[in-house]
């Protein structure tokens, strides 16, 4: 019997949790790749660039913990591991209802599409993004830009901040991201001997002013400048403008902007959301087309809590249960397998941490193993760094 020809676009965390899951078993060793691709009932192939970034570590370049090298890893050998055909190119069209991706060198052929192409950044929200702010999201290669310019600063103003797409009814954005740099900065700054010389500030349009909780008492605790409920109306040289015409001077801005699926993928034919993410259901199957489905960052959701942000996390179980349905839907069968929502991140402090959780069926993290409030957590999220990218490295 002819295998079924499954194509992936992307190899980040939602395409390889899919993978993970669609193939058993998750691990392989080297040489049985052919033999994994023999037996195999599907024939598989991945449209990415080869490197896979394991994003939750870039804020900790601000400490001086990761550096590049650490947080990449050249991810042809795992899939060489499992058979998985790999095609260095970029997707930059889909054609005939899901069945042909189209790329900068070709056009590929498929029973069934995955697309896992990651998040757009909306850098035209808000004039001057692109040219006078840094952010983390960008990949490890501009935070350690920023860090050049952080290392050579003795004294100034920084302001961290973002913005959240909130028009699809949940949260598209970084916000946890944002206020573990700010929090680190002032941990780097204080080892340094400088944070005295110091403005820091963390600035949000999505948080209310006057706003309390865990996350504004350890902002707090550290002198970080609570601009909640500011946005400006342009970045500019040396700082920012507000709507009144004030210009509020800063030395160096960390922001990140609000996320939707990328540019080609929304102009590529496929049902796109009010806030600009691919249209899914409950089963990550893209409304209205025969086994396509999307997971990750450029995914919708079909009735999510308001809480839910796009996170690894969030991408491990839609790509779980997406890779599930698919199988259901290639032997014939009515997908079955649904998600939970779920919000778990370890907002690392260095000299503190805090676990934030919410789910949608109020199931804790872990059996409630480890505390949702100790500085023990930055050992925790390191321990899960490493086993993650020993994985893909290794097994
Ligand atoms: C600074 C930071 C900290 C974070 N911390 C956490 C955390 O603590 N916990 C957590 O759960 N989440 C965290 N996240 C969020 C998490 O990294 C994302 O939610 C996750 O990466 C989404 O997975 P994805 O596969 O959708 O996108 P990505 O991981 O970005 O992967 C997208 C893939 O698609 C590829 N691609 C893009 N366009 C094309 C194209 N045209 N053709 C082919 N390939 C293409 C890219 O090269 C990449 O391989 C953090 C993110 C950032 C930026």
């Amino acid at each position: 019997m002819a295998k079924q020809r499954i194509t992936l676009i992307g190899n980040g965390f939602a395409s390889l949790f899919f993978l993970q899951y669609l193939l058993a078993p998750p691990v392989s060793l080297p040489g049985l790749g052919g033999l994994r691709r023999w037996l195999s009932r599907y024939d598989i192939t991945l449209i990415g660039n080869g490197r896979f970034v394991y994003f939750p570590s870039i804020p900790e370049f601000i400490t001086g913990k990761k550096r590049t090298r650490d947080i990449t890893v050249d991810i042809r050998p795992w899939l060489r591991r499992r058979g998985v055909r790999f095609v260095e190119d970029r997707a930059t069209g889909i054609a005939d209802g899901g069945r042909t991706v189209i790329t900068e060198k070709g056009r590929f052929e498929n029973d069934a599409l995955f697309i896992g192409a990651g998040p757009e950044f909306m850098l035209d929200d808000i004039p001057g993004t692109a040219e006078h702010t840094y952010s983390p999201c960008s990949g490890p290669e501009a935070m350690e830009t920023f860090m050049q310019r952080l290392d050579v600063l003795e004294k100034g103003v920084i302001y961290v901040g973002f913005k959240l797409n909130k028009q699809d009814g949940f949260v598209a954005g970084r916000g946890g991201q944002m206020y573990e740099c700010a929090t680190l900065l002032d941990y780097a700054l204080k080892r340094r001997g400088v944070r005295d010389r110091f403005e820091i500030h963390l600035f949000s349009p999505n948080i209310e002013p006057g706003e309390t909780g865990m996350i504004t008492d350890v902002l707090r605790e550290r002198n970080i400048v609570l601009d909640y409920g500011y946005e400006p109306a342009a970045f500019e040289a040396g700082g920012m403008r507000d709507a009144d015409g004030r210009f509020r001077q800063a030395d160096l801005v960390l922001f990140t902007p609000g996320i939707r699926a990328p540019a080609w993928l929304r102009e590529s034919g496929l049902p796109v959301s009010p806030g600009g993410h691919v249209s899914v259901d409950r089963y990550g199957r893209v409304v209205g087309l025969d086994k396509v489905y999307v997971a990750g960052d450029c995914a919708n959701h079909e009735e999510p809590p308001p809480w839910v942000p796009h996170q690894a996390h969030m991408a491990q179980l839609r790509s779980q249960a997406a890779a599930k349905n698919l199988k259901q839907d290639l032997r014939g069968q009515a997908p079955s397998h649904t998600y939970r929502f779920e919000l778990s991140c370890i907002l690392n402090m260095e000299n503190d941490a805090l676990w934030l959780h919410v789910a949608s069926d109020e199931r804790p993290p872990f059996f409630n193993l480890f505390p949702r409030h100790s500085r023990k957590l930055v050992k925790v999220k390191d321990a899960f760094e490493k086993l993650y990218l020993n994985y893909l490295r290794y097994l």
